[in-house]
Order: structure tokens, then sequence, then C-alpha cells
């Protein structure tokens, strides 16, 4: 027995399935979740002293490498001082500076944010984004899209991405019905089933809440001038559009996924913008931000509550200043780099085996699908369609090959600044046998 089993085997007893995060579970792929011990640059090391290539990343957060040395540092500074006050600290006003000005750097058409509030995970900043999004407009219903996830907020759990997914779960127990009554969820990259939405349910419609890019059905592309027309069906329909950017925000670009794209789609801006992952580093925290006149719904000036005993806690917000000081320009263009040089070399190793694949991406992030055509999956309906049970094989393969990837083919694969040449090569010379073995699966 490794000592990881072992773990793992104490863990069940009272967690339960073992696991904090059913995305960290094995359920779907089989074996034992490697328990870590330790992480620094591109790489994590388990109990068993197994040293892996991390394309995991916590998910998302890991922009910079793990233990990245200014990070560290400045969280080290924060915890001489004291770890939580419950009370107003410099550095929740420095890190909602640096979202602001970052945004806005990116924007060509005036301040696309004014102000931002933090909370500690995504799922809170979506949860709050449609709380405000309701007060702010009084209205209801709320549009989203099956396969896009937005953390556990309960009214987001239909048809969902992430785990949830990988469970093949249509939902969740425990979601009352009134709950889910005000959700509508129509098909991704379909700005026709909105604009019926919208038409069926005049004056009922609060918020649609999108990925800025689908990331949690694996990737999947918004197709061309798709978020620039929900941004033109909410306002003529008077509702919010809510820009999920947990887990691109800060890592597709400087300014995520949308300062990738919407300068080139006319400059458009969404009312709220969340974020999460990169803006911690690896610590607890995440945000939400829009214009002032809606953000200043909040409480304590506006009639929307929201709270948080942990809310902008000084280690999380030293980690993610540190972070974003540190996501340069450089940082960004070596992620790009690192990732279309593993998409050739993913690419290259799936035609050799004849494996048929589309590969999706966003920006930087990327995953693959397999058994599908050159046209790829454009939503939920294609990703369920895919020949997803070929990556089992490919990610034990990968797995035994010194390669951690996330235990389900419905999640990105995440890159670092830290995957240098040693990293990358590790895994480019993992492939072929995980092509062969997805091949005969
Ligand atoms: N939104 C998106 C797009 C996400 O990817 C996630 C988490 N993967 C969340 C929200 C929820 O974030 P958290 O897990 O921090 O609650």
């Amino acid at each position: 027995m490794t000592v990881s089993e072992e773990l793992f085997e104490r863990s069940q007893r009272v967690i339960p399935g073992g696991v904090n995060s059913p995305v960290r579970a094995f359920n779907s792929v089989g074996g034992t979740p490697p328990f870590i011990v330790d992480a620094e640059g591109p790489y994590v090391k388990d109990a068993d002293g197994n040293q892996y290539v991390d394309l995991v990343g916590s998910w998302g957060p890991a922009l910079l490498g793990h233990r990245h040395e200014a990070v560290i540092e400045a969280v080290h500074t924060a915890v001489d001082h004291g770890l939580s006050f419950g009370a107003s600290t410099v550095g929740e006003t420095e890190l909602a500076e640096t979202v602001v000005d970052r945004i806005n750097r990116s924007a060509t058409n005036g301040p696309a944010i004014d102000q931002v509030r933090l909370v500690s995970t995504g799922t809170e900043a979506t949860m709050t984004s449609i709380r405000l999004a309701r007060g702010y407009t009084g209205r209801d219903k709320i549009i989203k899209f099956a396969g896009c996830y937005h953390g556990h907020v309960d009214a987001l759990l239909s048809e969902a991405g992430s785990g949830v997914a990988t469970l093949s779960l249509p939902g969740s127990a425990g979601v009352t019905q009134a709950t889910t009554a005000e959700t509508i969820v129509v098909p991704y990259n379909d700005l026709d089933a909105v604009r019926t939405a919208f038409e069926k349910y005049p004056g009922e419609i609060a918020a649609v809440i999108t990925e800025a890019a689908p990331c949690n059905m694996g990737v999947v592309t918004p197709g061309p001038g798709f978020n620039a027309g929900l941004r033109e069906l909410t306002r003529e329909f008077g509702a919010l559009m809510i820009f999920d950017e947990v887990l691109t925000g800060f890592r597709a670009s400087s300014a995520g996924y949308w300062g990738l794209t919407s300068a080139e789609e006319g400059g458009w801006a969404p009312d709220i913008y969340t974020f999460g992952k990169v803006i911690g580093g690896g610590m607890p925290i995440a945000a939400l931000g829009g214009r002032r006149e809606i953000m200043e719904y909040l409480a304590p000036n506006g009639p929307v509550y929201q709270a948080g005993t942990l809310s902008g806690n000084p280690l999380s917000v030293a980690a993610g200043i540190a972070t974003l000081r540190n996501a340069t320009g450089q940082v960004y263009s070596a992620i790009d780099r690192a990732s279309s040089h593993l998409r050739q070399e993913v690419g290259a190793a799936l035609d050799a085996e004849g494996v048929q694949h589309s590969i999706q991406s966003a920006g930087n992030i990327f995953s693959v699908a397999f058994g599908t055509g050159e046209n790829g999956v454009r939503n939920y309906e294609d990703v369920k369609a895919s020949e997803s049970y070929r990556y089992t094989a490919f990610f034990h393969s990968m797995l035994d090959s010194g390669v951690y990837m996330a235990p389900s083919p419905f999640e990105a694969w995440f890159l670092s600044a830290a995957h240098d040449d040693a990293a990358m090569d590790r895994i480019v010379s993992a492939l072929p046998a995980a092509a062969r073995a997805a091949a005969s699966s």
C-alpha cells in the first residue's frame, strides 16, 4: 500500500469521499488521489515522494507557479502582523485599486469598472452578483448556460459544468424547485435561444450570467461576437450582464478573457465582473466588480446585503497583490508560448495515433475533446456527445509518466510561468504513450 492509499483510507473515514471538493476525487477516472505534501514552481510532490509536473495549478490560482518567492514573502510579512482583524486594512484598497486599474487599462470606451467588493470564494462572488442584479433591476429571473459552472450556488447548479458534469449529475439534490424556477438554462453559443428567453419573460429577467469563456465543460470557445451579442441583448431587454472571470480573470491576459477580446468586439464591457483564483495567488479570495451606480447597491450604502467575517483577509490580500504585481507582460507571453507549444505537441501525438480530437482554447487556457470533428465543441450537448471516456486512459498514462492533470475530461489544462523547458519536456515526452492509451480505450 502506498502512503497516499493509506492517507486516502484515513480521510474517507472522516471526510465525505475523502475530499473537500469533489473535483479532486478520482471517482470518474478511478484510482487513488495522490496526497500532496509540497509544491514548487511547476511541480507538486506527493506523500510517497513522487514528483509530478502540475497541470492543475490549484485549479487556476498558480499563475506564477507554486511557491513564488515574492508571494511567499508577502504572506510571511502579513502573518507577522496578525491573521485577521475583521476591520478595514489598506491592503484591501490596494488590491481593489489594482483590479480596477488593470481592467480599465484594457478598456477602450472609458472605465469599465469603478469598484470591487472582496469576498472569499468564487461561489460567493457569483452568488452576490446575482443578488445584486436582482436588487438593482427589481427582477427575479436569471439566464445561465448549460455546461457553465459558477460555483455551488443553488440557483446556478442546473446543468452545471465542472464536478457536476464529471459526476454526470443534472444539478444537485437539496436544491428546491422554487430556487431553480427562476433560472432559465439555455445552450451556450446560441444567441437566438437567449433572445427567445427574453421575449418569453418580458421584464422578468434580471441578468445573464456567463463564463467569460467556458472552461468547466472542458474549454468551449465563445463564437465570434457571442459575448458582444450578449451585451447587446441584455442592454436591449434591460437586464445586467454578469461576466464570470473567476477562472479566466488575470490568466487569459493581464485583463482576463475580456481584456483579450473586448477591444476587437467594439470595446463593450459587462455590468458585473466576478474574479477569483489568480487574484489570491493560492489564498482564499474572490471579488465582484462593476460600475459605481450598480456596486453602490451593496450594503452598507445600498439595500443588497452581503458580508463576510474573513472577507478581504490580510493574508489573501497580500498574496493577491504580490501575484498581480508579478504577473507582468513577460509572464503572460511565457504562458502563451508554453500553451501554444503544448497544444501543438498534444495535437501531433494524438494525430500520430489516429485519435480524432479537437483542442479547444480560450487564450492560453485549453483542453482536449476526444472524438470530435475539426469544428470541435460549441456547447454542452457537443461535449456530452464526445468520446470523453478516452480521457481515463490518457490521464492515467500521463500520471504514470509524472504529469498531474485534472481527474476529469471536463476541466482545463493550467500552465504557469514556471513551466520551463525541463517541465515542458517531461509533459511532451509523456504524450505518445498517453495518446496510444487514448487510442486503444
Ligand atoms: N466561476 C467559475 C468560472 C469557476 O471556474 C469557479 C471554480 N472553478 C467558480 C466560479 C467558483 O469558485 P470557488 O470554487 O472559489 O467557489
